[in-house]
């Protein structure tokens, strides 16, 4: 039993690791001979795999074999070139290292004490990134607030909304829960709902309001207040407004500004959804989106998005950390420690869901590091001269139109119908985006505009 893997013998780590690092490595290299969008049918690989796990072990070079023939083939390519669909989820060879010497020292950081430098440093960087960003100090760790790595934008949603939740219950009691209405506008991601959803928020006290092309998507003041107006006039309560820069379908962005005043007059909860173009405002030219920010509650935007940090690394500001804290935090015995209890430092495990943590500021930290603002800039600029080129070729072509501004590096586009006939005209356009997936070649992804 010579080749029987020890649990993180450091000599068959090297060896093993370095063999990984080669196949990964190969990998990026052949990466545009797969077929961009995996195409394989469902449950393909129940058929390629044995029933059940083996009794003894087996050698690493059958299971990297296996992974080469059996996994790569239902693999979808988000790193590859030719991958064009949803929102980036952009890596980086400083992204990889830093989750590889996270999976390496493998901490699990629910309080300070567990591991001080993850704590910390994920205090300091996002403190760094709060600054490349410009937001507003009261976002910094050194006041009230703070920034917090969570695993997805959408479990940063439902976390500030529990927060904003419980502010207002403790206000009016625990009883006018069924009274709480939360906003946004009908372009905003399907996280809102979910987290309205969990947190016991009606499906009749979601206010998913109308945009259309006259904002160009974005939602308007005017539509939020009076619907503002007409709840408090039934007796319901306002609690909750998240506001989007770069919505999932268009990019569309809300005016900040102007929802944010609203939001204040109406002592409403007011969260800013930037997962995927928030990254952008690290480029001055592109700051003005978050003008307004300052009138917010909470911030979030995707690193795993568009700032070459691999998946997963959500990150989110909060003004009023102590806010998150009330909703979240539990005391058991067994957590119990000097630091905690004398309010020395912070103990991320009460900022979020789940108890245990990884120490994902790494990846970030070297992200930033590695790269420098200068160079994340050039990316981000490079990214939307790129669909700014996408754009003008659409243009030239008489047979495409574009069908929402381009505001960072999404294009709408579609085919024109010649029988100006819409049901046929989504039927060209469904065919086509099958036609182009089933390639293999290139992968897109489709919306429906509202008109
Ligand atoms: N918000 C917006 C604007 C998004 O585009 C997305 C995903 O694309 C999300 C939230 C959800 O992101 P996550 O997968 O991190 O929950």
């Amino acid at each position: 039993m010579e080749n029987v893997l020890k649990p993180m013998d450091a000599e068959q780590l090297r060896e093993n690791a370095h063999k990984m690092v080669d196949f990964i490595a190969d990998y990026y290299k052949n990466i545009e001979s797969f077929p961009v969008l995996s195409q394989v049918q469902p449950g393909y690989l129940r058929k390629l795999l044995p029933d059940s796990a083996p009794n003894h072990p087996e050698q690493f070079e059958d299971v990297l074999n296996d992974i080469q023939a059996k996994i790569l083939p239902g693999v979808t390519h988000w790193q590859s070139p030719d991958y064009f669909a949803y929102f980036p989820s952009n890596s980086s060879t400083a992204g990889f290292l830093g989750e590889m010497l996270s999976a390496g020292l493998n901490i699990v950081g629910f309080s300070w004490v567990t591991s001080p430098a993850a704590t910390e440093l994920e205090v300091i960087v996002l403190d760094w990134l709060a600054k490349l960003l410009k937001l507003p100090e009261d976002f910094l760790s050194l006041g009230q607030g703070g920034g917090v790595i969570q695993g997805t934008a959408s479990e940063a949603v439902l976390v500030v909304l529990l927060a904003a939740r419980d502010k207002f219950l403790r206000r009016y009691g625990k009883n006018s829960l069924a009274k709480l209405v939360a906003y946004a506008s009908n372009q905003a991601h399907a996280s809102l709902q979910k987290a309205c959803q969990i947190a016991g928020i009606h499906a009749e006290n979601c206010r998913f309001l109308e945009t259309d092309s006259s904002t160009n998507y974005a939602l308007s003041p005017d539509i939020l207040q009076e619907a503002i107006s007409k709840d408090i006039a039934a007796g319901l309560i306002p609690f909750f407004l998240s506001a989007t820069v770069g919505t999932t379908s268009s990019t569309a962005v809300d005016p900040l500004f102007e929802l944010g005043k609203i939001a204040k007059g109406n002592n409403i909860w007011f969260h800013i959804d930037a997962a995927y173009a928030g990254s952008a405002c690290i480029c001055p030219e592109y700051r003005h989106y978050i003008d307004g920010v300052e009138t917010a509650d909470s911030f979030n935007m995707n690193a795993h998005k568009w700032f070459l940090t691999n998946f997963d690394c959500s990150v989110l500001w909060v003004k009023d950390r102590s806010a998150l804290i009330q909703s979240l935090s539990t005391n058991p015995e067994y957590l119990r420690n000097k630091a905690s209890q004398g309010n020395m430092v912070v103990d991320y495990k009460d900022w979020q869901i789940p108890l245990g943590r990884r120490f994902r500021s790494l990846k970030l930290w070297m992200v930033l590091r590695l790269y420098g603002l200068e160079n994340l800039q050039c990316y981000i600029r490079s990214h939307i001269e790129y669909a700014k080129h996408f754009e003008e070729l659409v243009s030239l072509d008489q047979r495409f139109e574009i069908v929402a501004p381009r505001t960072f590096s999404l294009v709408c586009f579609r085919l024109i119908s010649p029988h100006n006939d819409d049901d046929f005209c989504n039927k060209l356009n469904h065919d086509l985006l099958d036609a182009v997936n089933s390639t293999g070649k290139i992968f897109l992804s489709h919306t429906v505009r509202s008109l």
